[in-house]
């Protein structure tokens, strides 16, 4: 199994994970045209996908979901309440995704966790293929007994940093946004990302990505400072971009 950024944070969001039989594309916040150019990028195109499966509703996640899915004619999987979102779970591309209940696709076991985030009804993902797990964690505003179960047993790890709290405090943005976003249905800070480590098994974790970074609320320095003394093995550590994303990580 091995997995991929398009980009990462406000701006837009996607990822894939792979297997020999199977790739899955997790969100789609790009246009077709600059979801084609950045999977150009990592060697894949659209049509290589199997499925597309959706965390949430924002459009950092979605905008291209729908286009890309009647482009390329393949199956979208969400909760109910993401698919209320435009015309998705009306389209014949909708498939439930049930919160808390894994499913198979692609040969890939795919776990919907719920999070508290300021949508309909959003979710992260747990992957699971061949003893391996990836866990996919952003767009969470606070980390429940849930989620802490869920994350404790990963080989890998995309997971959210979104701000630093002093400068988020101090940072450009108006009251009610910092609310919104330091808030526990908005956006984890890096104590916060740092704090999931505490109880995981984090000798097992090969790579540690951070993700969803604020580009005026955080800085990757600061991030890595949370995060790394939490690690056993701080080459796992790598942030990823909103431009260029990251390379293909393989969990072995
Ligand atoms: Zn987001
Ligand atoms: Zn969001």
């Amino acid at each position: 199994m091995r997995f991929a950024s398009l980009g990462s944070g406000s701006k837009g969001n996607a990822t894939l994970l792979e297997t020999e039989q199977s790739c899955i594309l997790i969100d789609c916040g790009f246009s077709i045209k600059e979801t084609e150019r950045r999977m150009a990028r990592l060697g894949r195109t659209p049509s290589d996908l199997t499925a597309i499966l959706v965390t949430h509703e924002h459009s950092d996640h979605i905008k291209g979901v729908l286009p890309l899915a009647r482009k390329y004619k393949m199956p979208v999987y969400c909760s109910y309440g993401t698919g209320e979102h435009g015309q998705l779970r009306l389209s014949h591309h909708w498939r439930h995704l049930e919160l808390g209940v894994s499913i198979d696709i692609g040969g890939i076991s795919v776990m919907p966790v719920a999070v508290p985030h300021d949508a309909r009804e959003p979710c992260q993902f747990v992957f699971s293929y061949q003893k391996k797990t990836f866990g996919l964690l952003t767009d969470l505003g606070s980390i429940t007994p849930v989620v802490r179960e869920h994350y404790r047993c990963c080989d890998a790890l995309l997971l959210e940093c979104n701000h630093d709290v002093t400068m988020l405090a101090n940072g450009p943005y108006p009251y009610s946004l910092k609310q919104r976003v330091g808030g526990d249905w908005g956006h984890l800070n890096n104590q916060q990302a740092a704090s999931l480590l505490e109880d995981a098994e984090v000798a097992r974790l090969q790579h540690v990505v951070i993700a969803h970074l604020s580009e005026k609320n955080n800085t990757p320095a600061l991030a890595r400072m949370a995060i790394e003394p939490m690690l056993v093995n701080s080459d796992a550590l790598l942030s990823a971009d909103q431009e260029a994303g990251f390379d293909w990580l393989d969990i072995a």
